[in-house]
């Protein structure tokens, strides 16, 4: 056996395998390097989805000859001062990038010190680095890659499509480019402009980081978004987050930061997960951009060679910030619901759209400008509008007479600043309120506002220590498979807080002696076998107070109005009023909203009248 050193190069190639794993890779280590090189414009472009040419020019510090002949070797850097890796505080520290790619492509850098007269110019291929060169550059530094991985024919067959390639780097640069608001970024594929973001300069770093963000993540976001501000033991969490009402179906837009590195991690993952767990159903996903600024010897950001996972010392803490952070944000945020809802609704009203709002009532774009509705043809108006009389002719105005009152609700005056959900209308369908406010209507979805109400209630009295229960004259004896009794049994003493008192009642079987006052009067069989159903799918791992949460919520929903039940003009009022005055009641326990609001100028608009 022959125990040799590998030469350098191949070592680097080694390293490169790790640190660069397809184009976008490159374009994270160099735009990196350009952020830390003070850069207030950094341009990117992509031919042939970054096989054939990468380029990254900066306008940053530039470097010096004697510099650049260093940046290129391996373990070089200008940026650990000291011998420790506990003070990180630039994006790079490893010294590794600029040799990997080194290693793997034809890579040329050209860079002008910016109180040098003149610039450099090295060449690196395939690890073989050439003698450096006078150039001409204005300043700030410009590298081009090509040939990427034609050192290494392995990895280049794993790329993907021209298309997948640009699109992972136009993430990447995404993501940089939320945490550096300051800085103007551009992604080109050669012909065209992909990604164009002009610096955010006004305002304060709250102001800036927002215009940045819509930008980014699109104008829908910084209007349906709330502002976080939070700080526990010298950790700080700022960004926004979204209304849970304006979800997604996959938790791809969610960005989040530590100390202005992008970092995909699954402490922070569950942590956003656990503070909208109440607000969303469990495959919709919340949109949130999240920065953590923590002192950099309390988290380990030298995981992972690509820097994207980090540790911190303290993840109860980190977690506990998290949660309480975004829940606190959401709560001042009220009855408020996703303003994309109600255009989306008005969208679904308009003659000739068929498509109607989604059903998680959430992203439906496109329908917010009313400017390019198309116009409509005699016979769809009149079709349209049938359908929307038809049942106000059946239902409501031709009630009973005895129960007229139950539908329609005198004007009364309401003074209208204090009461934003207005004052109620009518009930259409048995199902929806209808009420006038200030400046137009809002319909309110009566058992999905109930519910949530129930199920604040339910957690505030969990807080407060004990739920109102109510004796069941009859104990309920339910028959269930005995795993599924042994589920429920193990849960015993926490239901018995929220008001649900079970026993063993033989094998398999229980027997309901309680039921929280809240619910009223409820199916016994139907809430434990939902409870099962809950208590099987929650991740074990789930911390106590996430599980109480998902029963509570399961409890609400079956002790909710349902729809269909005629509700008075005063409990239609009372209703309204308790959502103003109860945190999170915009949506429904899935995320949904729970009422829509149209505005007057959406309504003249509807009919044409602007
Ligand atoms: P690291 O970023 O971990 O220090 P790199 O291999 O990415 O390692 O870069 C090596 C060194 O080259 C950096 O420490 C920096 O001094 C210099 N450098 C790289 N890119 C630039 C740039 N765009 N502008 C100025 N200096 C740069
Ligand atoms: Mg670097």
């Amino acid at each position: 056996m022959t125990i040799r050193r590998l030469p350098e190069a191949l070592v680097n190639q080694i390293a490169a395998g790790e640190v660069i794993e397809r184009p976008a890779s490159a374009v994270k280590e160099l735009v990196e390097n350009s952020i830390d090189a003070g850069a207030s414009r950094i341009d990117v472009v992509l031919a042939d989805g970054g096989r054939q040419l990468i380029r990254v020019s900066d306008d940053g510090s530039g470097m010096t000859r004697d510099e650049l002949e260093l940046a290129i070797e391996r373990h070089a850097t200008s940026k650990l001062d000291g011998d420790d890796l506990v003070n990180i505080e630039t994006l790079g520290f490893r010294g590794e990038a600029l040799p990997s790619i080194g290693s793997v492509s034809r890579m040329q850098i050209t860079s002008r010190e910016t109180s040098s007269e003149d610039a450099w110019q090295i060449n690196v291929t395939g690890g073989a680095v050439e003698a450096s060169k006078p150039a001409a550059l204005a300043g700030g530094t410009r590298i081009e890659i090509r040939d990427l991985f034609y050192a290494t024919p392995a990895r280049l067959k794993f790329l993907k499509t021209d298309r997948t390639e640009l699109s992972h780097a136009g993430d990447t640069i995404k993501r940089l480019a939320m945490a550096h608001p300051g800085i103007a970024f551009s992604l080109g594929d050669g012909d065209r402009t992909i990604l164009n973001y002009a610096a955010a300069t006004q305002g304060d770093l709250f102001e800036a980081r927002l215009v940045r963000l819509g930008q980014v993540m699109g104008k829908d976001f910084s209007d349906n978004a709330v502002a976080i501000n939070a700080e526990r033991e010298g950790v700080t969490l700022t960004g926004y987050a979204g209304l849970p009402t304006y979800n997604r179906g996959n938790a791809q837009m969610q960005f989040l930061f530590v100390n202005g590195r992008p970092v995909k991690d699954r402490l922070i993952i569950g942590a956003v997960r656990g503070a909208y767990q109440d607000l969303l159903a469990r495959d919709r996903h919340p949109l949130v951009a999240l920065f953590l600024e923590i002192d950099a010897s309390s988290v380990d950001i030298n995981v992972h060679p690509a820097k994207a996972e980090v540790r911190f010392r303290d993840s109860g803490l980190i977690r506990g910030l998290i949660v309480s952070g975004i829940k606190h944000a959401l709560a001042e945020a009220g009855h408020r619901a996703s303003s994309t809802g109600g255009y989306a609704a008005l969208g679904a009203a308009r003659p000739g759209d068929g498509t109607g709002l989604s059903p998680t009532g959430g992203l439906r774009r496109g329908s917010g400008s009313f400017g390019y509705a198309p116009r409509p043809v005699q016979g769809q108006l009149a079709e349209a509008s049938y359908q929307a009389q038809a049942p106000f002719e059946r239902d409501a105005f031709n009630a009973p007479s005895g129960r007229a009152d139950t539908d329609q609700v005198d004007e009364q005056p309401l003074d209208d600043d204090a009461y934003p959900l207005g004052a109620a209308r009518g009930q259409v369908h048995s199902t929806y309120i209808v009420s006038q406010t200030a400046d137009g209507i809002v319909i309110v979805d009566q058992h999905a506002a109930h519910e949530r109400l129930v199920y604040e209630r339910m957690k505030q009295a969990l807080l407060a220590d004990g739920v109102a229960t109510q004796r069941l004259l009859l104990p309920d004896v339910v028959e269930m498979p005995e795993d599924e009794v042994n589920l429920l049994l193990a849960r015993a003493e926490e239901l018995g807080k929220l008001g649900l008192a079970i026993e063993a009642f033989g094998p398999g079987a229980l027997v309901v002696r309680e039921t929280p006052a809240l619910l009223g009067e409820v199916d016994a069989k139907g809430l434990l076998r939902d409870l099962v159903d809950d208590l099987k799918e929650l991740d074990q791992a789930a911390i106590l107070e996430d599980q109480l949460a998902e029963v509570c919520s399961t409890m609400a929903c079956h002790g909710s109005v349902r729809a269909g039940r005629r509700l008075t003009g005063p409990e239609m009022n009372s209703l309204l009023r308790q959502m103003e005055a109860t945190p999170n009641s915009g949506q429904c326990n899935h995320g949904r909203p729970t009422y829509v609001e149209l505005k007057l100028s959406d309504i003249e608009r509807l009919f044409g009248r602007r």
